[in-house]
Protein backbone atom coordinates (compact mmCIF):
# COMPACT_ATOMS: atom_id res chain seq x y z
CA UNK A 1 0.00 0.00 0.00
CA UNK A 2 1.34 3.28 -0.74
CA UNK A 3 2.25 5.60 2.11
CA UNK A 4 -0.39 8.19 0.63
CA UNK A 5 -2.98 5.53 1.69
CA UNK A 6 -2.00 4.30 4.46
CA UNK A 7 -1.89 7.51 5.95
CA UNK A 8 -5.28 8.59 4.62
CA UNK A 9 -6.73 6.06 6.48
CA UNK A 10 -5.10 7.43 9.52
CA UNK A 11 -6.73 10.56 9.02
CA UNK A 12 -10.24 9.29 8.05
CA UNK A 13 -10.27 7.90 11.92
CA UNK A 14 -10.14 11.37 13.42
CA UNK A 15 -10.69 14.04 10.22
CA UNK A 16 -14.54 13.86 8.30
CA UNK A 17 -13.61 12.21 5.19
CA UNK A 18 -9.75 12.15 6.06
CA UNK A 19 -9.49 16.20 4.60
CA UNK A 20 -9.78 19.48 5.88
CA UNK A 21 -11.78 20.87 2.82
CA UNK A 22 -13.72 18.65 0.30
CA UNK A 23 -12.44 19.66 -2.76
CA UNK A 24 -9.46 17.85 -1.91
CA UNK A 25 -10.85 14.71 -1.79
CA UNK A 26 -10.33 12.41 -4.89
CA UNK A 27 -13.79 11.06 -4.93
CA UNK A 28 -14.55 12.49 -8.30
CA UNK A 29 -11.98 10.46 -9.77
CA UNK A 30 -12.60 7.77 -7.81
CA UNK A 31 -8.89 7.98 -6.20
CA UNK A 32 -7.63 8.40 -2.61
CA UNK A 33 -5.67 11.68 -2.45
CA UNK A 34 -2.30 12.37 -2.39
CA UNK A 35 -0.48 13.02 0.62
CA UNK A 36 1.64 15.97 0.51
CA UNK A 37 5.47 16.19 2.21
CA UNK A 38 7.10 19.31 0.49
CA UNK A 39 6.86 21.09 -2.65
CA UNK A 40 9.36 23.64 -4.73
CA UNK A 41 9.05 25.49 -7.49
CA UNK A 42 6.42 24.16 -10.18
CA UNK A 43 7.17 20.68 -8.51
CA UNK A 44 5.37 18.64 -5.29
CA UNK A 45 6.64 15.59 -3.36
CA UNK A 46 4.09 12.93 -1.90
CA UNK A 47 4.34 10.86 1.42
CA UNK A 48 5.79 8.02 -1.36
CA UNK A 49 8.72 10.64 -2.35
CA UNK A 50 7.05 10.74 -6.02
CA UNK A 51 7.68 13.92 -7.85
CA UNK A 52 4.86 15.61 -10.12
CA UNK A 53 4.43 18.89 -11.81
CA UNK A 54 2.06 20.89 -9.98
CA UNK A 55 -1.09 22.59 -11.27
CA UNK A 56 -2.79 23.02 -8.36
CA UNK A 57 -0.46 25.48 -6.60
CA UNK A 58 -2.60 25.63 -3.68
CA UNK A 59 -5.74 25.83 -5.27
CA UNK A 60 -4.42 29.50 -6.64
CA UNK A 61 -2.12 31.20 -4.39
CA UNK A 62 1.46 29.86 -5.77
CA UNK A 63 1.83 32.35 -7.62
CA UNK A 64 5.33 32.16 -7.57
CA UNK A 65 5.80 28.83 -7.46
CA UNK A 66 5.91 26.98 -4.10
CA UNK A 67 8.77 27.79 -1.23
CA UNK A 68 10.01 31.03 -3.23
CA UNK A 69 13.54 32.10 -1.87
CA UNK A 70 11.70 35.85 -1.36
CA UNK A 71 8.79 34.47 0.93
CA UNK A 72 10.28 31.90 2.56
CA UNK A 73 12.94 34.40 4.04
CA UNK A 74 10.79 36.96 4.46
CA UNK A 75 8.60 34.79 6.70
CA UNK A 76 12.12 34.03 9.05
CA UNK A 77 12.75 37.14 9.37
CA UNK A 78 9.12 37.93 10.97
CA UNK A 79 8.66 34.73 12.96
CA UNK A 80 11.76 35.96 14.58
CA UNK A 81 9.66 39.29 15.83
CA UNK A 82 6.13 37.17 16.47
CA UNK A 83 3.69 35.36 15.00
CA UNK A 84 1.06 37.23 16.10
CA UNK A 85 0.04 40.43 18.24
CA UNK A 86 -3.63 41.26 17.91
CA UNK A 87 -2.07 45.18 17.52
CA UNK A 88 -2.15 47.10 14.89
CA UNK A 89 1.45 46.67 12.31
CA UNK A 90 2.99 48.90 9.57
CA UNK A 91 2.41 45.47 7.42
CA UNK A 92 -1.00 45.79 7.04
CA UNK A 93 -0.78 49.31 5.89
CA UNK A 94 2.15 47.92 3.44
CA UNK A 95 -0.43 45.24 2.20
CA UNK A 96 -3.53 47.40 2.26
CA UNK A 97 -1.49 50.29 0.16
CA UNK A 98 -0.36 47.54 -2.21
CA UNK A 99 -3.62 46.44 -3.08
CA UNK A 100 -4.69 49.84 -3.33
CA UNK A 101 -2.30 51.01 -5.87
CA UNK A 102 -2.75 48.28 -8.14
CA UNK A 103 -6.50 47.73 -7.88
CA UNK A 104 -8.34 51.24 -9.15
CA UNK A 105 -11.90 50.38 -7.67
CA UNK A 106 -10.47 49.88 -4.27
CA UNK A 107 -9.42 52.59 -2.16
CA UNK A 108 -9.63 51.06 1.23
CA UNK A 109 -8.81 47.57 1.76
CA UNK A 110 -10.20 45.24 5.25
CA UNK A 111 -7.96 41.99 5.57
CA UNK A 112 -9.66 38.58 6.61
CA UNK A 113 -8.72 35.05 7.30
CA UNK A 114 -9.64 33.45 4.05
CA UNK A 115 -12.05 33.78 0.76
CA UNK A 116 -15.36 32.78 2.69
CA UNK A 117 -15.23 35.78 4.79
CA UNK A 118 -14.09 37.83 2.30
CA UNK A 119 -17.15 37.08 0.09
CA UNK A 120 -19.44 37.01 3.65
CA UNK A 121 -18.22 40.00 5.21
CA UNK A 122 -18.60 42.47 1.71
CA UNK A 123 -22.29 40.77 1.54
CA UNK A 124 -22.93 42.50 5.02
CA UNK A 125 -21.57 45.41 4.16
CA UNK A 126 -23.76 45.51 0.75
CA UNK A 127 -27.12 44.78 2.54
CA UNK A 128 -25.87 47.17 5.64
CA UNK A 129 -24.92 49.52 3.21
CA UNK A 130 -27.65 49.56 0.89
CA UNK A 131 -30.52 48.68 3.96
CA UNK A 132 -31.50 46.02 1.32
CA UNK A 133 -31.19 41.72 1.25
CA UNK A 134 -31.70 39.99 -1.63
CA UNK A 135 -28.54 39.19 -3.61
CA UNK A 136 -27.75 37.63 -6.87
CA UNK A 137 -25.25 35.39 -7.45
CA UNK A 138 -24.22 33.18 -10.60
CA UNK A 139 -24.99 29.71 -11.58
CA UNK A 140 -21.63 27.51 -10.72
CA UNK A 141 -20.01 30.75 -9.03
CA UNK A 142 -18.16 29.36 -5.74
CA UNK A 143 -18.09 32.01 -3.18
CA UNK A 144 -16.79 30.09 -0.46
CA UNK A 145 -18.97 28.43 1.68
CA UNK A 146 -21.39 31.27 3.70
CA UNK A 147 -24.65 30.35 3.96
CA UNK A 148 -26.00 32.97 1.75
CA UNK A 149 -23.57 32.13 -1.06
CA UNK A 150 -23.83 28.44 -0.87
CA UNK A 151 -27.02 28.80 -3.20
CA UNK A 152 -27.34 26.48 -6.35
CA UNK A 153 -29.43 27.33 -9.14
CA UNK A 154 -33.66 25.67 -9.36
CA UNK A 155 -35.08 25.63 -13.16
CA UNK A 156 -35.58 28.55 -14.65
CA UNK A 157 -34.18 32.43 -14.94
CA UNK A 158 -35.61 33.66 -11.97
CA UNK A 159 -35.83 30.83 -9.65
CA UNK A 160 -35.43 31.94 -5.84
CA UNK A 161 -32.51 30.19 -4.43
CA UNK A 162 -32.90 26.81 -2.87
CA UNK A 163 -30.31 25.74 -0.25
CA UNK A 164 -27.38 23.95 -1.73
CA UNK A 165 -26.34 22.26 1.43
CA UNK A 166 -28.46 20.52 4.23
CA UNK A 167 -28.03 23.13 7.52
CA UNK A 168 -28.70 26.49 5.41
CA UNK A 169 -31.18 28.06 6.35
CA UNK A 170 -34.35 27.99 3.67
CA UNK A 171 -35.38 31.50 4.96
CA UNK A 172 -32.12 32.62 4.14
CA UNK A 173 -31.39 30.90 1.15
CA UNK A 174 -34.53 32.47 -0.59
CA UNK A 175 -32.52 35.72 -0.42
CA UNK A 176 -30.03 34.46 -2.98
CA UNK A 177 -31.38 34.71 -6.09
CA UNK A 178 -29.38 32.11 -8.68
CA UNK A 179 -29.59 33.37 -12.72
CA UNK A 180 -27.12 31.59 -15.45
CA UNK A 181 -23.59 33.13 -15.61
CA UNK A 182 -23.09 35.28 -18.98
CA UNK A 183 -27.30 35.88 -19.07
CA UNK A 184 -27.82 39.17 -19.23
CA UNK A 185 -31.36 39.20 -20.16
CA UNK A 186 -31.83 36.82 -17.21
CA UNK A 187 -30.63 39.23 -15.41
CA UNK A 188 -32.49 42.28 -16.30
CA UNK A 189 -35.72 40.02 -15.69
CA UNK A 190 -34.56 39.13 -12.06
CA UNK A 191 -34.04 43.29 -11.96
CA UNK A 192 -36.97 43.96 -13.33
CA UNK A 193 -38.99 41.76 -10.47
CA UNK A 194 -37.35 42.49 -7.59
CA UNK A 195 -35.55 46.76 -9.15
CA UNK A 196 -35.55 48.23 -4.97
CA UNK A 197 -34.95 44.64 -3.11
CA UNK A 198 -31.65 43.59 -4.37
CA UNK A 199 -28.60 44.69 -2.49
CA UNK A 200 -25.87 42.75 -4.89
CA UNK A 201 -24.81 41.07 -7.26
CA UNK A 202 -21.73 39.03 -7.12
CA UNK A 203 -19.72 37.04 -9.24
CA UNK A 204 -16.45 35.45 -10.06
CA UNK A 205 -15.80 38.36 -13.55
CA UNK A 206 -14.07 35.47 -15.27
CA UNK A 207 -15.24 31.93 -13.21
CA UNK A 208 -12.75 29.20 -11.96
CA UNK A 209 -15.28 27.64 -9.77
CA UNK A 210 -17.02 25.43 -13.08
CA UNK A 211 -14.22 25.45 -14.59
CA UNK A 212 -12.04 28.27 -16.74
CA UNK A 213 -15.73 30.33 -18.44
CA UNK A 214 -14.97 34.07 -19.40
CA UNK A 215 -17.34 36.34 -19.84
CA UNK A 216 -19.23 36.80 -23.35
CA UNK A 217 -18.25 40.29 -25.03
CA UNK A 218 -20.33 43.22 -23.19
CA UNK A 219 -21.42 40.80 -20.22
CA UNK A 220 -19.57 42.92 -17.35
CA UNK A 221 -20.59 45.79 -18.89
CA UNK A 222 -23.88 45.31 -18.94
CA UNK A 223 -23.94 44.29 -15.24
CA UNK A 224 -22.05 47.33 -14.61
CA UNK A 225 -25.10 49.21 -15.98
CA UNK A 226 -27.78 47.15 -14.89
CA UNK A 227 -26.81 47.21 -10.80
CA UNK A 228 -26.04 51.09 -11.40
CA UNK A 229 -29.48 51.72 -12.80
CA UNK A 230 -30.94 49.52 -9.92
CA UNK A 231 -29.10 50.86 -6.80
CA UNK A 232 -27.73 47.52 -6.41
CA UNK A 233 -23.77 46.78 -5.73
CA UNK A 234 -21.74 45.07 -8.04
CA UNK A 235 -19.08 42.42 -6.23
CA UNK A 236 -16.43 40.79 -8.20
CA UNK A 237 -15.05 38.16 -6.47
CA UNK A 238 -11.40 38.05 -7.46
CA UNK A 239 -10.40 35.73 -4.87
CA UNK A 240 -8.96 33.71 -7.43
CA UNK A 241 -8.58 36.31 -10.38
CA UNK A 242 -7.27 38.84 -8.27
CA UNK A 243 -3.22 39.93 -9.00
CA UNK A 244 -3.82 36.27 -11.76
CA UNK A 245 -4.99 37.32 -14.35
CA UNK A 246 -3.55 40.86 -14.43
CA UNK A 247 -1.95 42.79 -11.36
CA UNK A 248 -5.11 44.30 -11.00
CA UNK A 249 -6.87 41.26 -11.48
CA UNK A 250 -10.07 41.00 -13.95
CA UNK A 251 -11.22 44.16 -13.28
CA UNK A 252 -8.30 45.77 -15.10
CA UNK A 253 -8.26 43.68 -17.84
CA UNK A 254 -11.99 44.07 -19.15
CA UNK A 255 -11.34 47.73 -17.35
CA UNK A 256 -15.14 47.56 -15.44
CA UNK A 257 -14.58 48.97 -11.80
CA UNK A 258 -17.01 47.23 -9.19
CA UNK A 259 -18.06 48.80 -6.31
CA UNK A 260 -16.35 46.12 -4.09
CA UNK A 261 -14.12 43.45 -4.40
CA UNK A 262 -13.01 40.18 -2.78
CA UNK A 263 -9.36 39.05 -2.91
CA UNK A 264 -7.70 35.45 -1.13
CA UNK A 265 -5.28 33.25 -2.04
CA UNK A 266 -2.57 35.46 -3.84
CA UNK A 267 -2.30 38.55 -1.87
CA UNK A 268 -1.41 35.43 1.07
CA UNK A 269 1.29 34.18 -0.75
CA UNK A 270 0.22 30.73 0.38
CA UNK A 271 -1.16 32.17 4.09
CA UNK A 272 -4.28 32.04 4.96
CA UNK A 273 -5.72 35.61 3.96
CA UNK A 274 -8.41 36.98 2.35
CA UNK A 275 -9.65 40.76 2.00
CA UNK A 276 -12.50 42.85 0.61
CA UNK A 277 -12.16 46.54 -0.72
CA UNK A 278 -14.16 49.09 -2.76
CA UNK A 279 -14.68 52.64 -2.39
CA UNK A 280 -14.24 54.26 0.34
CA UNK A 281 -17.94 55.79 1.27
CA UNK A 282 -18.78 52.04 1.03
CA UNK A 283 -15.79 50.99 3.15
CA UNK A 284 -16.02 53.46 5.93
CA UNK A 285 -19.56 51.46 6.54
CA UNK A 286 -17.50 49.05 8.55
CA UNK A 287 -17.16 48.55 12.16
CA UNK A 288 -15.46 50.88 13.93
CA UNK A 289 -16.14 53.74 11.08
CA UNK A 290 -19.63 52.24 10.74
CA UNK A 291 -22.47 50.31 11.32
CA UNK A 292 -21.16 47.00 9.53
CA UNK A 293 -19.59 44.71 12.13
CA UNK A 294 -17.04 42.50 11.16
CA UNK A 295 -13.80 41.47 13.06
CA UNK A 296 -11.25 38.65 13.37
CA UNK A 297 -8.59 37.74 15.70
CA UNK A 298 -5.66 36.99 13.27
CA UNK A 299 -6.77 39.34 10.75
CA UNK A 300 -3.63 41.15 9.31
CA UNK A 301 -1.64 38.31 10.73
CA UNK A 302 1.85 39.31 10.01
CA UNK A 303 3.26 36.21 8.77
CA UNK A 304 0.54 36.26 6.40
CA UNK A 305 0.76 40.35 5.74
CA UNK A 306 4.57 39.35 4.90
CA UNK A 307 3.67 36.57 2.39
CA UNK A 308 1.56 38.43 0.49
CA UNK A 309 3.51 41.55 0.34
CA UNK A 310 6.84 40.02 -0.59
CA UNK A 311 4.47 37.73 -3.06
CA UNK A 312 3.37 41.05 -4.70
CA UNK A 313 6.20 42.87 -4.71
CA UNK A 314 7.38 39.89 -7.62
CA UNK A 315 4.53 40.23 -8.86
CA UNK A 316 4.71 44.00 -10.01
CA UNK A 317 8.06 43.11 -12.21
CA UNK A 318 7.32 44.22 -15.41
CA UNK A 319 6.99 40.74 -17.18
CA UNK A 320 4.92 38.78 -15.04
CA UNK A 321 1.69 38.13 -17.02
CA UNK A 322 3.46 38.21 -20.21
CA UNK A 323 5.56 35.71 -19.06
CA UNK A 324 2.70 33.43 -17.87
CA UNK A 325 0.54 34.41 -21.15
CA UNK A 326 3.68 32.92 -23.03
CA UNK A 327 3.67 29.47 -21.02
CA UNK A 328 -0.40 29.24 -20.93
CA UNK A 329 0.38 29.99 -24.88
CA UNK A 330 2.95 27.11 -25.22
CA UNK A 331 0.43 24.31 -23.08
CA UNK A 332 -2.81 25.77 -25.18
CA UNK A 333 -0.90 25.11 -28.62
CA UNK A 334 0.50 21.70 -27.52
CA UNK A 335 -2.81 20.27 -26.06
CA UNK A 336 -4.95 21.49 -29.03
CA UNK A 337 -2.76 19.79 -30.85
CA UNK A 338 -2.92 16.76 -29.05
CA UNK A 339 -6.55 16.98 -29.19
CA UNK A 340 -6.66 17.09 -33.18
CA UNK A 341 -4.43 14.16 -33.31
CA UNK A 342 -6.42 12.01 -30.76
CA UNK A 343 -9.48 13.24 -32.50
CA UNK A 344 -11.74 13.00 -28.83
CA UNK A 345 -14.25 15.58 -27.59
CA UNK A 346 -12.37 17.83 -25.78
CA UNK A 347 -12.41 22.08 -25.31
CA UNK A 348 -9.69 23.71 -24.28
CA UNK A 349 -10.67 26.68 -22.29
CA UNK A 350 -7.48 29.42 -20.94
CA UNK A 351 -7.33 32.58 -20.09
CA UNK A 352 -3.78 33.88 -19.23
CA UNK A 353 -2.49 31.08 -16.40
CA UNK A 354 -6.25 30.08 -15.84
CA UNK A 355 -7.26 26.83 -17.90
CA UNK A 356 -9.67 23.82 -18.04
CA UNK A 357 -9.57 20.99 -20.26
CA UNK A 358 -13.25 19.94 -20.78
CA UNK A 359 -14.35 16.42 -22.15
CA UNK A 360 -16.76 18.39 -24.34
CA UNK A 361 -18.47 18.34 -27.85
CA UNK A 362 -18.84 22.23 -27.33
CA UNK A 363 -17.86 25.72 -25.93
CA UNK A 364 -18.50 25.83 -22.52
CA UNK A 365 -20.41 29.50 -21.73
CA UNK A 366 -22.02 28.76 -18.25
CA UNK A 367 -22.86 26.19 -15.43
CA UNK A 368 -25.46 24.11 -17.50
CA UNK A 369 -22.49 24.17 -20.48
CA UNK A 370 -19.98 22.88 -17.97
CA UNK A 371 -22.01 20.18 -16.47
CA UNK A 372 -22.81 18.46 -19.72
CA UNK A 373 -18.72 17.77 -19.96
CA UNK A 374 -18.31 13.95 -19.63
CA UNK A 375 -16.88 13.11 -16.17
CA UNK A 376 -16.16 9.93 -16.25
CA UNK A 377 -13.18 11.14 -19.22
CA UNK A 378 -11.67 13.70 -16.94
CA UNK A 379 -11.12 10.56 -14.42
CA UNK A 380 -9.36 8.62 -16.75
CA UNK A 381 -7.60 11.63 -17.70
CA UNK A 382 -6.76 12.34 -14.56
CA UNK A 383 -5.52 9.39 -13.79
CA UNK A 384 -3.23 8.70 -16.69
CA UNK A 385 -1.82 12.20 -16.18
CA UNK A 386 -1.25 11.46 -12.48
CA UNK A 387 0.45 8.14 -13.32
CA UNK A 388 2.36 10.63 -15.65
CA UNK A 389 3.68 12.86 -13.19
CA UNK A 390 1.30 15.56 -13.26
CA UNK A 391 -0.52 16.81 -10.41
CA UNK A 392 -4.06 18.45 -11.46
CA UNK A 393 -7.11 19.10 -9.82
CA UNK A 394 -9.35 16.18 -8.81
CA UNK A 395 -12.20 17.96 -10.86
CA UNK A 396 -13.70 18.51 -14.04
CA UNK A 397 -15.07 22.02 -12.40
CA UNK A 398 -11.91 23.49 -11.21
CA UNK A 399 -9.32 25.72 -12.73
CA UNK A 400 -5.91 24.68 -13.05
CA UNK A 401 -2.53 27.25 -12.40
CA UNK A 402 0.40 27.53 -14.33
CA UNK A 403 3.15 29.62 -12.03
CA UNK A 404 6.10 31.91 -12.59
CA UNK A 405 8.13 28.71 -11.79
CA UNK A 406 6.72 26.09 -14.41
CA UNK A 407 9.63 26.07 -16.97
CA UNK A 408 9.26 25.26 -20.69
CA UNK A 409 10.72 21.72 -19.94
CA UNK A 410 7.70 20.89 -17.59
CA UNK A 411 5.35 22.52 -20.30
CA UNK A 412 6.49 20.11 -22.71
CA UNK A 413 6.40 16.95 -20.29
CA UNK A 414 3.04 17.92 -19.87
CA UNK A 415 1.79 17.90 -23.41
CA UNK A 416 3.83 14.70 -23.32
CA UNK A 417 1.23 13.18 -21.06
CA UNK A 418 -1.77 14.90 -21.96
CA UNK A 419 -1.23 12.66 -25.43
CA UNK A 420 -0.64 9.54 -23.23
CA UNK A 421 -3.74 10.58 -21.40
CA UNK A 422 -5.99 11.46 -24.02
CA UNK A 423 -5.16 8.39 -25.85
CA UNK A 424 -6.29 6.36 -22.87
CA UNK A 425 -9.64 8.69 -23.22
CA UNK A 426 -9.81 7.80 -26.65
CA UNK A 427 -9.36 3.75 -25.98
CA UNK A 428 -12.92 4.31 -23.58
N1 LIG B 1 -14.26 32.87 -3.98
C1 LIG B 1 -13.65 32.24 -5.00
C2 LIG B 1 -13.79 32.78 -6.39
C3 LIG B 1 -12.91 31.09 -4.76
O1 LIG B 1 -12.31 30.47 -5.78
C4 LIG B 1 -12.80 30.61 -3.43
C5 LIG B 1 -12.00 29.37 -3.10
N2 LIG B 1 -11.67 28.53 -4.11
C6 LIG B 1 -13.44 31.30 -2.41
C7 LIG B 1 -14.15 32.44 -2.72
C8 LIG B 1 -13.34 30.86 -1.00
O2 LIG B 1 -12.06 31.05 -0.50
P1 LIG B 1 -11.53 30.22 0.75
O3 LIG B 1 -11.44 28.79 0.30
O4 LIG B 1 -10.22 30.85 1.06
O5 LIG B 1 -12.52 30.40 1.84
Amino acid sequence: MSKSKELFSEAKKYIPGGVNSPARAFKAVDNDPLFIERAKGSFIYDADGKEYIDYVGSWGPMILGHNHPAVVEGLQQQLLKGSSFGAPTKLETTLAEMVVAGVSSVDKVRMVNSGTEATMSALRLARGYTGRTKIIKMEGCYHGHGDSLLVEAGSGITTLGIAGSAGVPAKLAEETIVVAYNDISALEEVFKEYSQEIAAVILEPVTGNMGVVTPNAGYLESLRNLTKEYGALLIFDEVMTGFRLAYGGAQELYNIEPDLTTFGKIIGGGLPVGAYGGKEKIMDYIAPEGPVYQAGTLSGNPLAMVAGINTLKLLKEEDTYDNLEEKGQLLEDGILKNIKKVDVHAVFSRLGSMFTLFFNSSEVTDYQSAKSSNTKAFSIYFNKMLEEGIYLPPSQFEANFISLSHGKDEIQTTIEANYKALLEVKKQ
